[in-house]
């Protein structure tokens, strides 16, 4: 019978309840799910050597039968260790070590074949080989239900197990359920499929588990044979044809039309503090033209910190209001909403707008008057943080929405303040440049604006590496700087997770600069604890030159633009993560003389080590976002914020970078120029029934 895709994975034959349960706790809940449960390698045992020909140093795989379990013979009992000794009828028997693995002892009796997986070694001890903690999977002895060649004398799947759903039980299950997809659909357009000359789904499917005889097993493991390759394009091509349809349906709406006329570019040269660079006149033609055009805009501009975003928004805010509506700018952090405001209060001064600050910390009257004049169209530019999306809110002629920061804010927080108008024009900014692959999953909906260059005159910052007993000399040094007229700032991180335990950290801090260290200079404190007025005080006094060194948290990650500041010193730079690290060197280099930046860490782990490498060694945040990709992973690289991440099945974003490019053009070039009606119809169907479902994101919203 063939099967059923949405099949409750308990009705799939060899599974029943109670493995369905260990299932749902991997996410298989259907048919479906199990069929796409990818092995994660594959282990070649058409083609075995036997343990006499073995040699150390290699991992191989052998199949060979457990001649005697021992105890440790000099070991302590708590480490759990279990010995087994393995023929294969060759003369030299193969040991193989598990510690804490008391549950083995069950599995590994006299008589039992296992499939080892792991390195080979010489024990001088023993004086023979040894494989210590090897993947096992016991071929006989725990069920009998399939005939052994499943598992043996072919290239084998090897999954993950799932509570007590062994890789061998997964074998099992799929081997039936994949032995009769004929029925099977394929949902990939045809004419796609000829061209890009893709196997059918239920063949892919099939040879993801069991691959042909002749199956390379290096091609297998990179996930590169035909039958993966369309797997994996698949998933993806299915993604980007949702953010195609997304884009289009967005696009439909009618937008704004801004006029471009004289008056408003005379208006921007009036408020230009500098002439603009090459990247930022790119950019900002290209916001132009979408703000000019009645198509919705929706851009992402990306630029590293102290590109020189924020003139950019201005001019964007500038189109607008000359147009008579009003922009809603919105930032992550109280202080960065209050920076902002100060400088567009500057820039702005020349054309006398109403500028207006919205923030949490307000007292309930200065909020009643703000939310009057942003209600009456007196506000022109409202810069706020979350205060501004809240429901009583409502602006009177809402045309452009710039949201700061975009990373620290959901998709939904976005489409809040959007709904604030009708059809506003989007500008989302972020200075945490966003690798490729994922801003094209989690962004792919929007069109990308990049600033690549930096203000002339800017040194490139040199960035140390310090150890805690070297900081008497960090000190010397940065006392040089302020000596010379200039400033300093010293990050303190959070010893746990919260901002209170940073606070202390940089209070601790504060009294030691003050009391022993730095006595005779002028030290603020700035921490997220302080209230409202007392943070503005700080930054302000900071800015005038009155504090020469700054303590903080991180709360000047972001924003913070203060040109004399040359030093940044980050204590225990150790527990940053790499992007933190980046963001925060971003507030010096600001100005035209030279600016450190000097990590000061304790203990450092490995990972740790290669951060402190990576920043070292580059000042470029995309190459900086990748080496964050890649030692973290995309999970984890997002946050577990509302980050808006599709979970694929398949696909690995770190592995399958150019897959995804190419899913990408296919599917904007299918959505753009699909090949008939039909096939075009037929596909955005299947993009809304299986979209939302499929990658965790929301189709509409
Ligand atoms: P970010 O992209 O990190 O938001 P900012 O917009 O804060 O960067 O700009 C960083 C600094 O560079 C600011 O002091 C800003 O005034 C200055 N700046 C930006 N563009 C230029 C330019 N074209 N010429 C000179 N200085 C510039
Ligand atoms: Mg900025």
């Amino acid at each position: 019978m063939p099967v059923d895709l949405s099949t409750p994975v308990k009705y799939v034959k060899g599974v029943g309840p109670k493995r369905a349960e260990d299932l749902r706790a991997k996410g298989i809940e259907t048919a479906a799910d199990l069929l796409y449960y990818a092995p994660f390698r594959y282990e070649d045992r058409s083609n075995l050597k036997p343990l006499g020909r073995l040699a150390p140093g290699e991992t191989a795989t052998v199949i060979a039968t457990v001649r005697r379990v021992q105890a440790p013979r000099f070991r302590r009992r708590d480490l759990g260790m279990i010995e087994a000794v393995f023929e294969d009828g060759s003369r030299i028997p193969l040991t193989a070590r598990w510690f804490h693995a008391q549950y083995l002892a069950n599995l590994l009796q006299p008589g039992v074949r296992a499939a080892l997986f792991g390195k080979v070694e010489f024990d001088t001890y023993l004086g023979g080989l040894v494989m210590l903690h090897p993947e096992l999977e016991i071929l006989r002895g725990e069920e009998d239900e399939e005939d052994e060649a499943l598992h043996t004398g072919r290239i084998v799947p090897v999954y993950e197990a799932a509570g007590k759903v062994s890789a061998r039980v997964f074998r099992n299950i799929l081997y039936r359920l994949t032995s009769d997809l004929s029925a099977m659909e394929d949902p990939l357009p045809a004419s796609l499929r000829q061209r890009l000359r893709l196997p059918g789904l239920a063949e892919s499917l099939r040879a993801l588990h069991f691959p042909p005889q002749n199956a390379d097993v290096n091609l297998l493991n990179q996930f590169r044979t035909p039958e993966q390759f369309r797997l994996i394009f698949e998933e993806f091509f299915w993604l980007e044809a949702g953010m195609a349809l997304k884009r289009s349906e967005e696009r439909a709406a009618a937008g704004i039309s801004f006029q471009l006329t004289d008056r408003v570019r005379e208006q921007v040269k009036k408020m230009l503090p500098f002439k603009p660079t090459a990247a930022q006149k790119r950019v900002l033609g290209e916001i132009a033209r979408d703000m000019a055009s009645p198509v919705p805009m929706n851009r992402l501009l990306q630029g590293d910190v102290g590109s020189g975003k924020t003139i950019v928004a201005a001019q964007a805010a500038v189109i607008a209001v000359e147009n008579g509506y009003q922009t809603a700018i919105l930032a992550p952090t109280e202080i960065l909403a209050t920076q902002h405001f100060l400088n567009f209060r500057k820039i702005f001064a020349p054309l006398h707008y109403q500028i207006l600050l919205l923030v949490g910390s307000q007292t309930k009257k200065e909020k009643e008057l703000g939310k009057r004049a942003v209600e009456s169209g007196f506000a022109n530019i409202v810069i706020g943080t979350h205060a501004l999306l809240e429901e009583d809110v409502q602006f009177a002629r809402l045309g452009l929405v710039i949201i700061d920061e975009q990373h620290r804010f959901g998709v939904l927080q976005r489409k809040a303040l959007q709904q604030k108008g009708v059809s506003p024009d989007v500008l989302v900014m972020t200075a945490t440049p966003i690798p490729r692959t994922l801003a094209l999953t989690i962004y792919g909906d929007l069109d990308l604006s990049v600033i690549d260059e930096l203000p002339p005159g800017r040194k490139p910052i040199q960035t140390l590496h310090r150890t805690r007993d070297e900081i008497e000399q960090v000190y010397s040094f940065l006392l040089g700087e302020i000596r010379a007229g200039r400033q300093a700032y010293i990050v303190y991180p959070a010893i746990e997770e919260n901002e209170s335990s940073a606070m202390k950290a940089a209070e601790a801090g504060y009294r030691e600069l003050t009391q022993h260290v730095f006595p005779d200079l002028r030290i603020g404190l700035l921490h997220g604890r302080l209230p409202a007025e007392e943070k503005d005080r700080v930054m302000e006094a900071f800015k005038r030159g009155e504090i020469q060194i700054l303590v903080s948290t991180t709360v000047i990650e972001v924003g913070v633009d203060v040109p004399n500041a040359t030093v940044m010193v980050i204590e225990n730079a150790e527990r940053f993560g790499l992007a933190q690290l980046h963001q925060l060197r971003g507030r010096v280099g600001r100005g035209a003389a030279q600016s450190y930046c000097i990590l000061v860490t304790d203990k450092l782990t490995d990972a740790a080590r290669e951060r402190i490498r990576t920043l070292v060694e580059s000042n470029d945040g995309f190459y900086i976002s990748e080496m964050d990709l890649r030692l973290r992973g995309p999970g984890e690289f997002l946050g577990t914020r509302q980050s808006g991440l599709p979970v694929f099945r398949i696909g690995n974003l770190l592995r399958d970078q150019e897959i995804l490019e190419l899913a990408r053009r296919e599917a904007l070039e299918f959505a753009e120029r699909p090949p008939s009606r039909e096939e075009y119809e037929r596909a955005m169907r299947y993009v809304r029934e299986h979209w939302q479902q499929r990658y965790g994101l929301a189709l509409v919203g």
